[in-house]
């Protein structure tokens, strides 16, 4: 039986990144990262531009107060102006047009009165140089790197994407993950119960799991209990997969057909068994062709936990991430806790807000099959094993979701 860290670290040395490849940038792409630098094709902004509606004018001209200026043209976002400001003139301006030659400071609008006969007044007392002036190049300059390789997607590098003139990146893949259900118990959530069947919740879960997790899911279905099923969608799941998960069958029991099958299919197992609760049967295996496959108890606590745990910071590596987490961090509890565990234990739980900061509120869980005691859950709170006492307050680690 392996330690959860060792586990964990087993399961990272057999995960690489996947070949990075050219896509075109959507909001799909969200959460993956950049193989390749991305380069500025020009100064940003493209020139310089004002940052308020107002008047472009020379400082100098505005150092007497209530100085009078004759206005020469006005100059809306997305046109160049024609004519240069010069001494006793200023040009009407609209925030994001170019400023014009001539003129170095921008007056806005509230500091002004316009006046008959084109003419306007400026009341700002202090009219400095360059004030809400965004001088040309500002936030990037042409040929300088913007994103380098390893940078994660989020929105606003779609933007930045967009700013340099990208419709296309270079990122690493989301890993592909085949999911399987296994048990002669389980039916779909379309289907009515019949006497001794229970709904299968793995799949779903395991599903979302992945897609939160930065992969691309792939459900399988349900194998029936029999080998040579079993073995079909197996064999049709490692054909097709970077990741496959096969949650329940993993354990010792006369049903418990997965582990055989792996080994039938020529999976070498790396860990077999995890001390942790719940989920210790984990089973971690890889191909020859360098598949790696996750053997996941069938209760959904334990598929759940053991999916947080190893396979999450797995889709991590291979989509180029460089920290594969879990991400975890210490925080008080908002209650004391007094338990007895024989291995390391992973309680659901809920990160709460309050005035000096957050805290953690484990969640009342009645063991490994209660998922809907799991269902609020954004974090799990992680207890050591043995006798457990721990104070209202104490800092506990906390595995974020
Ligand atoms: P197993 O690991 O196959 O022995 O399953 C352990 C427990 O989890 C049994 O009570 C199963 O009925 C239950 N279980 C297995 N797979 C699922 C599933 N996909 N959804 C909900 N419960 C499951
Ligand atoms: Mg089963």
């Amino acid at each position: 039986m392996r330690e959860v860290a060792d586990a964990l670290a087993i399961v990272l040395k057999h995960a690489k990144p996947l070949k990075p490849e050219v896509t075109t940038l959507t909001a799909d792409v969200l959460g993956q990262v950049l193989a390749a630098d991305v380069v500025a094709d020009a100064d940003s902004p493209p020139f310089s531009k004002s940052l308020r509606d107002g008047f472009a004018v020379r400082a100098a001209d505005c150092a007497s107060p209530n100085a009078e200026l004759r206005v020469i043209e006005e100059v809306p976002a997305g046109k160049m102006p024609t004519k240069s400001v010069g001494a006793g003139e200023a040009s009407r301006i609209f925030t994001g047009a170019p400023i014009p030659d001539g003129a170095d400071a921008i007056v806005m609008q509230e500091d002004t009165q316009t006046l008959e006969g084109g003419r306007v007044r400026i009341t700002d007392p202090d009219v400095k140089p360059r004030q809400y002036v965004y001088a040309r190049g500002t936030e990037m300059r042409a040929g300088e790197p913007v994103m380098t390789a390893g940078t994660v997607i989020n929105p606003a590098a779609l933007g930045v994407l967009a700013n340099v003139g990208q419709t296309v990146a270079t990122v690493f893949p989301r890993p592909r993950v085949g999911i399987i259900a296994t048990g002669d118990e389980l039916v779909e959530a379309g289907a009515e119960l019949s006497a001794g069947q229970i709904r299968n919740s793995n799949g779903p879960m395991l599903t979302a799991q992945t897609v939160r997790g930065g992969g691309f899911p792939q459900y399988l279905g349900i194998a029936k209990d029999d080998r040579a099923v079993t073995k079909a969608l197996i064999a049709k799941g490692l054909a097709e997969s970077h990741v496959l998960l096969i949650a329940g069958g993993v354990s010792v029991g006369d049903f418990d057909l997965v582990p055989n099958v792996l080994k039938e299919l020529g999976v070498s197992f790396h860990v077999q068994q995890v001390r942790m609760k719940p989920g210790k049967p984990l089973l971690f295996g890889t191909t020859e062709t360098g598949v790696l496959v996750f053997g996941l108890p069938g209760n959904p606590v334990s598929s759940f936990v053991g999916f947080e745990l190893f396979v999450r910071p797995a889709l991590r590596i291979l989509g180029g991430h460089e920290a594969p987490g879990p991400r975890k961090i210490r925080l008080p509890v908002t209650e004391g806790l007094a338990e007895s565990n024989d291995r390391p234990t992973y309680k659901p739980a809920q990160l709460v807000p309050g005035e000096t900061g957050w805290s953690v509120r484990p969640l009342p869980n009645s063991g490994a099959p209660d998922l809907a005691g799991l269902q609020p859950a954004d974090a799990l709170l992680v207890l050591p094993a043995g006798e457990a006492r721990v104070d209202r307050g104490t800092l506990m680690e906390v595995v974020l979701l």
